[in-house]
Formats: C-alpha cells, structure tokens, sequence
C-alpha cells in the first residue's frame, strides 16, 4: 500500500487562489482537462442555494424592509455608499471595520469574501473587448502595448459565452464586437424612443440593449448545470434560487466539484507563494486559517492567482524570497503600480412627457447600453480615451399621501402614472499610471498576519474632463431627443466604488516593463499566471469580467498543455 507523507497529501496538480469570477473559471477548466485541484478561499463557504438566506423573502419578512439602519450606515462609511449593500444582501460583502487598509489617498474598496467572491453581487453586464480597446494604449501612448490581439481572445469569448450564458442582440458595431448570445432582452419604449432619435440624429451614437449574463432562453449545457430561465425577479444580489445568472456558485463552482477533481478549502487566507531558489519556480503557498491562524503549507505545479485585482497585489507583494526580495516576478519593480479603474461619477436624470398610452409591467435585470462614441478611431477631444453609458427609462406611479383614513385609502389604491423617466450614467476609462499604486505597510499587519495595504489611487484631470464632456453630450443628446427636466450630476465619489479595479500586474511583451507574458504567466515565474484584473494593462470602457473570464480559459489550456510537454 502506498501511504502518503503529509507534505504529498497536501499536493495538488494546481492551485487556485481565490474562487469568485476568475478563480471559478480556472477550477472548472483544471477540473475538465482531469487536473487534481485545490482552490483556496478566504471567505466562508457560500453553497449554492443552501445559503442565500434572503433569496424568497418579500421586503415585509425583512427587518428594516430592507433599508439599513443608521447604526450600519455609520459603522460602514465605505460600504455602506454601494448601492448593493442592502438589508437583503448585506451578508455578502466585507464590512468596513473586519479587514482595514490604508487610504494614502481615499479609495472605496468594495469587497465580497466567500465562495463565490463577487460574482454573487455583481450587476451582470458582459460586454467583450474589440481591436479598439487592445490597440489603445499603443496608439494613444499611455501604457505598455497589450501583447494580444482581439483575434487571439475572441473564440474564448464565445467559449466563456456559451457555458455562462449571455443574452444580448447581434448589434454589428466595430467597437463592441458581437458574442455568442442567448435573445436579447428588450428596450423599453422610451428607451426604443431615444434609440431612434441617436439614430436619426448621430452616425456615431448607438442605442442597445445591454448583453448579460442571464439565461432568458437556457441551453442543454445550463440545464446541466442545473439552472432555469431568469424570471426578471430582479433580486439577483441575494443569489438567485434558479440559477438564473451566471456565478461561480451557481455554474463554474458546482461543475468543477461534480468531476471529482477539485478540492474547495474555505476559511483559508493565502499568505504568500513559496517561491524554490534552486527549483527557480513556485512550489506551493501558505495559507492561514482564518479561524486558528496556523499556517500550513500546499504544493503544486502551477498557481494561478485570482484573488481579485487589488488582493492579487497584496499576495504577490509578501511573497519575498532572496530571489525576489520586493515580491513574485517583480525585477521591474513594478508590481502594484499602473492601478486603474472605472470612472461612473458622472450621471444624468430627465422626464419624457409622450407615450403615454404605454406603461410598464414586471421586471428586467437590465439596461440598455450606448457604447463608447469618443476619440474611438482618433483622438477628437481634449481628454484621452472615452466613455460609454447606460441608459434606462420606465413609468412609474405616485399616489397622494397627504390626506388620511377613506381618502387616503382611495388615493393608494388609485394611483396615477407619471411621466415617463429616463437616465444614464457613465462608465469612463482612466489611464493606468506609475503613481497609482499600491504597497505594502512596514510594520502593520491584520489579524492573519498579513501587511496592511496602503492606497494610493486617485481621479486625474483626464478623469474631470471627461465627466464634463459626458455631461455635456449627454445633455444634449436627451435635450435633442425631446427631454425635459433634465439633471445632471457629478457625485465626486473617491476611486474604487465603481468597484472595477485594474492593473498592478499588468501584462506585455517586455519584461522590463511588465509582468506578466501574453499567456497571464509571470515573466520570471512561469508556473504563477494571475488571470484576473490586475492582469489588465489598460481598462477600457467595458464592464471587465468577461474578460477575466475569457484569459483564465485561455490561460489555463496554455497551462495544462506546457504542463503535459513538461515545461511547469
Ligand atoms: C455591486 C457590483 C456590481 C458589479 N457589476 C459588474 C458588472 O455588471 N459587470 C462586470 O463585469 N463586473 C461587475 N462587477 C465586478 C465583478 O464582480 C468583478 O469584476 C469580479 O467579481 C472580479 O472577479 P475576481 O475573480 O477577480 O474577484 P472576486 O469575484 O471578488 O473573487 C475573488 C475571491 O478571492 C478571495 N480572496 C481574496 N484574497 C484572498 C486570499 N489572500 N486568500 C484566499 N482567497 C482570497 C475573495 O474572498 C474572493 O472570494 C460588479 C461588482 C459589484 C460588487
Ligand atoms: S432577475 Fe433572474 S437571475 Fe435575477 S434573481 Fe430574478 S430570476 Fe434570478
């Protein structure tokens, strides 16, 4: 009988760091190609199902109907400004006080910790990448070249597509390349009102609705999964019964585990990688336990890093060998800079007084979208890149509350119909540059032992122009479109509650210059790939995690191919 030393016991083919939106993916794909996987999640375990506690209630089974109450709005200054961190799905993010960090510069660091990661609370918008975006930082001069084309990554866009679900409209458009789509929800009527007038009226501006991941008409490989069509409940955040949007918990997760071949330990905080001097490559990690704090040590050929964006800087930052004395792969010394993110500050709100023999009935997790118009071929304003929105309109009622007992009964049960509404609101790209950053504090750690992260990350004058000119253009596309009413707004919100963080580990063909190669491999560590954001050279417009989902397929087929020819 051949019995296992301990060390051999905690051996696996792969580790994955991290189980939410790209570490789901990678378990899946290990587990597929019959790789022996351990997936590590800091968090406590989230099942499928099992435990979404809020997901039948109605708002009258919930304590504060589903407000916060001033205490957690106080106690979570950060937090509490997401606009998901509600009564219903408050168990799902990290509350501000439980993990700190350091904001040299005020950084709204939104946070899930659990299986799953955010794909739980995420609003589910899935839009691909085109040349355009892969081309930006090389001409517009920014940011290192990306070393990958959009036809490299298309047919794993589809790939991702497929298996996740994506519902979306065959649009044509250069600048968001089309998918392998689910039927498309629909537009509303003053949406379709307001996508008529841009077409009318702009040869560059498009009206769509937004691609998702929800299943509005599911494929024999969702029924596999086990999930059924979205029912437009519009509660995704508490974890949907039916599976109906894509998560790691519901979909990746729970396919991984049924071929036997991943090993999922939560309560498991990944301190840092053990990087071999004489092996020249990582050998395993170590991980403490969230609940005793000992640490104990796992061994495998290849570790991928998910731990989303800005955590996935944290690990390989305290990952110190000799051989890598300021963190993994980091000869350049660029590890934790060039950190990037969304730009949503900027939103507009107006009335529509037609239409009025329409109203509108039931719910649509989902929104129309106009994708980027500005500086996409050359550069025309006077701020690099650009931004694209989105946009939604419906009809509501009102009812007059001013009077009390008959009347007031009557009033509630009579109410009237406003004016139609309608809105959008930003989602801008910002230029990844050497002073936002991140590090690691000298001498404070958290309760596992880790060094405390400072945040140095902020908004530019780039960054200001372009929610001018959004308010601007965007004025005057409603204004042009029969709109009254119209307001606009600037929220000035610090960095980071747009909650789409980039960068730090950026990819690119020259190692003097970035970290990671074509393939999400470290430069100098062929064995560790990082596949989420901090991957991203640049941030583009679009909402990021296809993206992520697409280069953790693809990098881990390159993986287990290099592992078969015996180069990891
Ligand atoms: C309200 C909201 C709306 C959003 N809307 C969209 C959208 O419409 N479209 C879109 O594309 N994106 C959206 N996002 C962002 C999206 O959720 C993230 O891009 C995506 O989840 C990132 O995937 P990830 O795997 O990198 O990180 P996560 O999904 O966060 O997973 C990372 C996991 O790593 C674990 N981890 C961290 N550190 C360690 C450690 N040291 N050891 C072990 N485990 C660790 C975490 O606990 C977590 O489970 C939204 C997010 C939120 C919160
Ligand atoms: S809108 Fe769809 S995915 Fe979201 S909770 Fe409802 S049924 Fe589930």
């Amino acid at each position: 009988m051949n019995i296992l030393t301990n060390a051999e016991k905690r051996t696996y083919g792969a580790i994955v760091i991290g189980s939410g939106m790209a570490g789901g993916w990678a378990a899946k794909e290990f587990c597929d190609k019959g790789i022996k996987t351990l997936v590590l999640e800091r968090g406590r375990k989230v099942t499928h199902n099992e435990d979404y506690p809020t997901t039948l209630l109605s708002p009258w089974e919930m304590e504060h109907r589903g407000q916060l109450t001033k205490q957690e709005i106080d106690e979570n200054p950060i937090i509490s400004k997401c606009y998901a961190f509600r009564e219903d799905a408050k168990h799902f993010f990290v509350k501000d006080a439980e993990h700190p960090y350091i904001q040299d510069k005020p950084f709204d660091w939104i946070r899930g910790y659990q299986t799953g990661g955010k794909s739980l609370l995420w609003a589910r918008q899935t839009q691909r990448w085109s040349q355009l975006d892969f081309d930006g930082p090389a001409r517009d001069g920014f940011a290192v070249p990306w070393p990958i084309t959009y036809k490299e990554i298309d047919p794993w866009y589809s790939y991702v597509e497929h298996f996740a679900g994506i519902s979306g409209n065959k649009d044509g458009l250069d600048s968001l390349p089309d998918g392998d789509f689910l039927p498309p929800m629909e537009l509303t009527c003053v949406e379709k009102h307001f996508q008529k007038e841009m077409k009318r009226l702009y040869a560059d501006r498009h009206v769509i609705i937004g691609r998702c991941a929800h299943l509005t008409e599911p494929r024999d490989i969702h029924i596999q999964q086990g999930r059924g069509t979205c029912l437009g409940r519009n509660l995704c955040q508490r974890g949907c019964p039916y599976g109906g949007y894509f998560s790691a918990n519901s979909s990746t997760l729970p396919w991984a585990a049924k071929t036997g071949n991943m090993t999922l330990r939560t309560d498991s905080v990944v301190h840092s990688i053990i990087y071999d001097d004489k092996k020249q490559k990582a050998v395993g990690v170590r991980v403490v336990d969230a609940h005793t704090k000992e640490m104990v040590e796992y061994y495998a050929k290849v570790i991928f890093v998910t731990a989303a964006a800005i955590n996935t800087n944290l690990i390989l930052l305290n990952s110190k060998s000799s051989r890598f004395p300021n963190g993994l792969g980091n000869d350049s010394g660029l590890l934790g800079t060039h950190v990037a993110f969304h730009n949503y500050r900027a939103s507009l709100s107006a009335e529509y007084e037609g239409l009025l023999d329409y109203k509108t009935s039931g719910g649509r997790p989902n929104s129309g979208y106009i994708p980027r118009f500005r500086n996409l071929y050359k550069q025309e304003t006077n701020f690099l890149r650009g931004y694209a929105a989105g946009m939604s309109g419906g009809r509501g009622t009102h009812a007059d509350q001013s009077s009390v007992g008959e009347s007031l009964k009557n009033s509630l049960l009579n109410p009237k119909w406003s004016n139609w509404y309608a809105g959008s609101h930003m989602m801008g790209e910002t230029i990844p540059k050497e002073s936002n950053k991140v590090t690691l504090d000298a001498t404070k750690i958290d309760a596992w032992g880790m060094p405390l992260l400072h945040m140095d990350v902020s908004y530019d004058n780039n960054d200001d122009l372009m929610v001018k000119d959004f308010i601007d253009q965007f004025t005057e596309m409603y204004e042009k479109a029969g709109f009254k009413n119209i307001k606009t707004r600037d929220s000035h919100a610090p960095a980071g509650l747009d909650i789409h963080e980039m960068g730090g580990v950026r990819m690119g063909s020259d190692p003097k210059t970035s970290l990671l190669n074509k393939w999400n491999q470290l430069h100098h560590v062929k064995n560790v790939f990082v596949t989420d954001g901090a991957c991203m050279t640049s941030t583009s417009t679009q909402n990021p995690s296809l993206t992520y989902m697409a280069f953790t397929a693809r990098a881990v087929d390159f993986a287990v191919k290099e592992m078969k020819k015996g180069n990891l």
